[in-house]
């Protein structure tokens, strides 16, 4: 897949607004991200990537992506990390097709702590997955 120059634009001053510097592989990966409007792992990344671009790269990349809050990771039952851009600073759910297995983000869902926690413990992540079928598959 080749990316439109607009695509390219805005994943270059994404990194640009925080003050990184602006590798091709940064621009490249969080163009990838930006385009598949979903979460996608890293092996779907790295064959989106023409010309490729080597797997430990991506890896790096995707995590400092991450790090920076330019993307956010989830994790599905397969324990393999999928990233997506960070839509907003807020936390939000995902939805797990069960038939072709993607993942969607669900910005409209709040995931806020549905329950207490007791006395002296800390929630550093709340992770919200919504399960079913989606709208191709149905
Ligand atoms: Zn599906
Ligand atoms: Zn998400």
């Amino acid at each position: 897949m080749s990316h439109a120059p607009e695509t390219i634009t805005k994943a270059r001053d994404l990194v640009t607004q925080i003050s990184a510097r602006t590798t091709p592989a940064r621009v490249r990966v969080l163009a990838v991200l930006l385009e598949a409007q979903r979460p996608l792992s890293h092996l779907d990344v790295l064959t989106t990537l023409h010309p490729a671009i080597d797997r430990v790269t991506v890896y790096r990349v995707l995590d400092w992506l991450t790090e920076q809050h330019l993307a956010h990771k989830l994790s599905g039952d397969d324990r393999v990390w999928r990233f997506a851009v960070a839509p907003a600073p807020h936390h939000h759910a995902h939805f797990q097709c069960e038939n072709c297995g993607r993942f969607f983000c669900l910005e409209n869902v709040s995931s806020d702590l549905p329950v207490s926690l007791p006395a002296h413990f800390m929630a550093r992540m709340v992770e919200i997955t919504v399960k079913g079928i989606c709208a191709d598959c149905r």
